[in-house]
């Protein structure tokens, strides 16, 4: 009965009358806007279930606008803000893309969320100079699949399904980042929505605060709806693949985890930029002193002799017990299987940004791994290219560090998590924003130093005096 309805707008019309009801009724506030009334889902909508939640949390937000164009952007923001002068600026507001935010501030209990995925458009501006548009509400994994066909590639997360509005505004480390840097490293340009409502274009020459800001700043300055990336090209001089790369991914059994750490960096910091090393450690077995390494190799170009003698030497690091190479396109390594959220992983993540991985910090590693019943520490190697920028570019500065360590643990053991990560942040030089969990003010001096927090500061509080853009990482 609802689905004949619906087809004849009868439907509809009926839930906006009372979509209006229960604002009034419920929260007293102000009513929605036309333009928002068929995009706004509340608790009682059957779609509720299905667009609360982020990938990390179920959230209980009272309403949330299913935005399809920026105009319902700018229109929401002007909503929000004005329910917010009505209730005393008390009502969270979350901005939600992939919804893979690893801050977990996307969804709120009792505010809005804007979700923006349906913004999804990736468009190729130029082919031949790599240039393209893509909408903030995209995923890595689509992103990817647009951009193989021209042989061009921009490096970003690891997993599909991230966002590009979450991943880009707070740097954007990505598989081939020694080879070609991070995600920011590739803007050109940028389309904002501020706090006011008002859509600025900034680039280089034009807004240069704001647009250094969105580099790493995270989202206190405002929306970005698009952004205009210059992709890298990768190409297969045989023209059997797209974006080639060549993919190892070894399984090993280490009994001294510092010596395999030491190895492993004195093995990936001699290879050429085109090899980016993850590896994620876990101890599974509980057994003091037995790690499982899982290691995952990514050349950056088709297979040659230099390929393959670095990934020789990668699977004599330690005994091997799961060894697989294969070459294909970077489209293929990093797809997007498009899983509805439904906080389905309840997790909390620390980090830290290093200099190198000393005796000493593999010496932490260790002892969090047989000490504490994390889900897994994982180690990234991304010297390279992002240590050619200057720290001063971006808002992301921490160019002068070669290594990333992440400490994965189940939510409910944050407060553990955090007391046993302690040692390895006294020797890093700075945490990754998007890549941690906590949200305390002391993390933030960490992702931000104070010359780039001051900085930072007075842009938002510029551009945005009432604070409308809260729910995220802030100063
Ligand atoms: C499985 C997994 C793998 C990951 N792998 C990597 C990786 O390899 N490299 C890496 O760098 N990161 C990685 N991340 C971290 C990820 O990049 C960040 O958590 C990022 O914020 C996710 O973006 P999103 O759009 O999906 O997030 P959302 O949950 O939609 O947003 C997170 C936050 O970003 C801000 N935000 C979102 N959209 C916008 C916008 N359009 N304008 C302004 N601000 C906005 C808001 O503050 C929001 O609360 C991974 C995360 C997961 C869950």
């Amino acid at each position: 009965m609802i689905d004949y309805l619906n087809q004849l707008g009868i439907y509809t019309f009926l839930s906006i009358k009372e979509k209006n009801m229960e604002i009034k009724q419920n929260n007293n506030w102000p009513e929605l806007p036309n333009s928002l009334k068929n995009l706004a889902i509340f608790p009682s909508d059957p779609t509720y279930k299905q667009v609360r939640s982020n990938y990390f949390r179920v959230g209980t937000p009272l309403l949330i606008i299913m935005a399809k164009t920026e105009t319902n952007i700018v229109d929401t923001i002007k909503y929000v803000s004005e329910v917010r002068r009505q209730k005393n600026w008390k009502i969270t507001f979350s901005v939600r893309s992939g919804g893979h935010g690893i801050t977990m501030t996307s969804v709120n209990d009792g505010g809005i969320i804007l979700d923006i995925s349906s913004l999804n458009k990736v468009e190729i501006i130029d082919a031949n100079k790599g240039i393209a548009k893509i909408q903030a509400g995209a995923v890595w994994g689509d992103v990817a699949q647009k951009l193989s066909p021209y042989n061009l590639v921009i490096s970003s997360g690891d997993f599909g399904d991230t966002g590009v509005g979450g991943l880009t505004v707070y740097g954007g480390i990505g598989l081939l980042v020694r080879r070609f840097g991070l995600t920011i490293d590739h803007l050109i340009g940028a389309r904002i929505v501020t706090a006011i409502g008002k859509i600025i274009v900034a680039d280089k020459t034009h807004y240069p605060e704001l647009f250094w800001a969105i580099r790493g700043g995270g989202s206190q300055i405002g929306i970005v709806t698009e952004f205009l990336f210059k992709a890298d090209k990768l190409i297969d001089k045989t023209k059997s693949i797209k974006t080639p790369i060549c993919l190892q991914t070894v399984t090993y059994s280490v009994n001294n985890l510092s010596d395999f750490i030491h190895d492993w960096q004195e093995w990936i910091s001699s290879a050429p930029k085109n090899l980016t090393s993850l590896l994620m450690i876990t101890n599974s077995n509980h057994h003091v002193g037995n790690f499982s390494v899982q290691a995952t190799n990514i050349w950056a170009g088709i297979k040659d002799e230099n390929e393959h003698i670095w990934f020789n030497q990668a699977s004599k690091l330690a005994g091997v017990v799961k060894h697989q190479e294969k070459v294909m396109n970077y489209a293929d390594m990093v797809v997007a299987p498009h899983t509805p959220h439904t906080g389905q992983q309840a997790v909390y993540v620390k980090n830290t940004l290093v200099r190198a991985f000393t005796p000493q910090i593999a010496k932490e590693i260790t002892n969090i791994l047989n000490n504490f019943n994390s889900l897994g520490i994982e180690l990234r190697y991304i010297g390279g290219a992002l240590n050619t920028i200057n720290a001063m570019t971006t808002a992301w500065t921490c160019r002068n560090a070669v290594g990333f360590i992440a400490l994965w643990s189940a939510k409910d053991d944050a407060a553990q998590a955090n007391k046993n990560f302690e040692p390895l942040l006294k020797l890093g030089t700075g945490v990754y924003g998007a890549y941690s969990s906590d949200l305390s003010s002391e993390e933030n001096a960490r992702v931000w130093p104070e010359y780039i927090a001051s900085k930072l500061k007075a842009i938002a509080d510029k551009e945005d005096p009432d604070k409308l853009f809260n729910q995220g990482r802030n100063i």
